[in-house]
């Protein structure tokens, strides 16, 4: 990777469409590589691991990419993540076609955009950074002395988030589960009304609405509520893959939020005919979702978007030795906002998220 100029949005040239980097301090580099390779499934690749690694932890810092592009006007600004989970790759695209695509001499604002957060995590085609074992979407508003996870948090939200006049987090499923294609915001503070308004534009086949609930700390929305920015994210269907339909997806939502903004027309933008999203409210808490309680193989017998009725029976789990050990049943009426997809279980680990 090529290593640009730090990011500094305060001094952003104007008509201007640029790559930066975000620079975070890891005195201790850390020893990725062997993980890495044996990752991506060949020895003879640990040449291309270690340099590709080598180009982004230098001089005891880590450098994440950071597109911008100013507009020759001045206006908005909509600043979106992508790759905060390193296995979740549609928000990615999205954020590369986006910045592709426009120009700064026709915009009014500014569009920043880091497709990549969590550098490591997508090295390993993870959900967590393996720098500390850490779920980057639990550690925010981080600590500028705390673990790795927490130190990018705490830049990420210093150089890039807290500028924001709109926040879009682009998260899917990753590669555990499969997801309904959706945008999801939360309903309390000053925020609430204009990321309603924003969720509803983005054009997403599920809306999904949260109340407020204490115990949902540490994403990347709890900070730039917090800070009273409109903030809203997504969830696609994953794997660990990405549908081009999703891509599409949150193409077209990038392309209307920044029509929404009044920063940029682009091409892309524009609803589905009719526009008729399924609307669910719910707390969305994913920490406290539908959990195994013992290990095993787990087969769902459903899939995302299902209604589905308290008491039926949505999946078993079987013993290596082929015996079902449970029938899982769900615990109330639902709309099923996501499935495990990874058979293999341990008890306590997640396998349904309803809504
Ligand atoms: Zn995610």
């Amino acid at each position: 990777m090529t290593l640009h100029e730090e990011f500094n949005f305060e001094e952003l040239p104007a008509g201007t469409k640029q790559t930066y980097r975000m620079t975070v301090n890891f005195p201790e580099a850390p020893d990725l590589v062997d993980l890495v390779t044996m990752i991506s499934g060949d020895r003879s690749q640990r040449e291309s691991v270690q340099s590709e690694i080598d180009s982004v932890f230098q001089e005891g810092t880590l450098s994440v990419p950071v597109l911008a592009v100013c507009g020759s006007r001045p206006g908005k600004t909509l600043v979106t993540t992508a790759g905060i989970h390193g296995d979740e790759y549609e928000g990615m695209e999205a954020i590369h076609r986006t910045f592709e695509a426009l120009d700064p001499s026709s915009m009014s604002g500014t569009f920043v955009a880091v497709p990549v957060v969590t550098l490591p995590a997508y090295w390993m085609a993870c959900r967590v950074n393996p720098l500390d074992g850490r779920n980057m979407a639990r550690v925010f508003p981080g600590s500028t002395d705390g673990c790795a996870s927490e130190r990018l948090a705490a830049r990420l939200l210093d150089r890039v988030m807290r500028h924001a006049s709109l926040y879009i987090d682009l998260h899917s499923a990753g590669r555990g589960s499969h997801w309904v294609t959706m945008c999801g915001f939360c309903d309390h503070g000053s925020q609430a009304e204009t990321a309603r308004s924003a969720a509803r534009c983005f054009g997403a086949p599920v809306i999904w609405e949260h109340p407020h609930d204490p115990e949902a700390t540490g994403r990347t929305l709890n900070a730039t509520c917090d800070l009273e920015i409109p903030s809203i994210y997504t969830e696609a269907f994953g794997g660990g893959h990405a549908r081009a339909e999703d891509i599409d997806c949150y193409t077209r939502g990038l392309a209307n939020l920044l029509r929404f903004l009044e920063i940029a027309e682009l091409p892309a933008a524009g609803l589905p005919e009719p526009y008729e999203p399924v609307e669910v409210r719910g707390m969305g808490n994913t920490d406290r979702g539908l959990n195994a309680s013992t290990s095993g193989l787990a087969w769902l017998l459903i899939k995302p978007g299902d209604r589905i009725r308290a008491g039926q029976k949505i999946g078993y789990l079987r013993d290596l030795e082929g015996r079902i050990i449970e029938e899982i049943l769900s615990p109330q009426d639902a709309f099923v906002i996501g499935v495990r997809a990874t058979p293999r279980v341990f008890a306590g680990d997640n396998l349904a998220i309803l809504s």
